[in-house]
């Protein structure tokens, strides 16, 4: 028998309760075990993660951006970011655990479906990487999230009209004005006609300082959309 016919020939769900005392499943916050149902995180750790106060976020970020042209409507984060929220991003970014993304939209979706800022756009966009740094990392994170959020919203996800023209360096360790700068031009829009008078809903992991969501905002009004509101997986208080 080959392999993909032992494949067949075992029934997973029998032989899963001896996976899982063999392999249990470990929150990946606390690394305490994990009942089968609960996937990555556990309930204790979910819950001990804050939704994001967003009637705050577009006068913060005006504070944080002093003077610079605003050119996204608002946005919407689903967590204030702490250690947790930390771990379940870099688990996504960097250990490529991309089925995380159903876990945060389950808990992330239902605070967006009571704003009709979300609700009414007709395109939800990821923040592009540069193609350099797709190869690298093999995907995009925040566009794994944005499909996740496409199916629960029914709003169509378009990942090919946004590009980013420009390799820059991570933003990690950049002040609010060096960040702005770094970004400045990195983007660019392919096939403007497809969003001409579209609401947009940019996605993006992080929001910090903003400059990245500003920056795609603004060439995706300049291409023609009518409007652009962003939303992110977690922002810093
Ligand atoms: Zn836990």
């Amino acid at each position: 028998m080959n392999s993909a016919g032992a494949g067949n020939f075992i029934d997973k769900k029998a032989i899963q309760p001896l996976l899982n005392w063999f392999f249990p499943r470990i929150c990946l916050i606390c690394n305490q075990p994990i009942p089968e149902s609960k996937n990555y995180v556990c309930e204790s750790c979910w819950s001990a993660i804050s939704p994001a106060v967003n009637s705050h976020l577009k006068s913060l970020w005006l504070k944080r951006a002093a003077g610079a042209d605003v050119y996204f409507s608002g946005y919407h984060s689903c967590f204030l970011f702490n250690d947790s929220v930390q771990k379940i991003i870099h688990s996504l970014k960097y250990e490529k655990i991309k089925n995380i993304v159903g876990e945060i939209a389950k808990k992330a979706v239902p605070p967006m479906l009571e704003n009709s800022e979300i609700t009414s756009s007709d395109y939800i966009i990821p923040v592009p990487l540069h193609k350099k740094k797709l190869k690298e990392r093999g995907f995009n994170q925040s566009a794994v999230f944005t499909r996740e959020v496409s199916k629960y919203l029914h709003i169509p996800c378009k990942e090919n009209c946004l590009l980013r023209k420009r390799y820059t360096q991570t933003q990690t360790k950049l002040d609010a004005e060096e960040r702005r700068i770094n970004v400045s031009n990195a983007f660019d829009v392919k096939n403007g006609e497809e969003i001409s008078n579209c609401k947009i809903l940019l996605v993006d992991d992080l929001i910090t300082t903003g400059s990245t969501i500003n920056e795609c905002a603004k060439v995706l009004l300049a291409a023609g959309a009518r409007s652009v509101f962003a939303l992110s997986i977690a922002h810093p208080a």
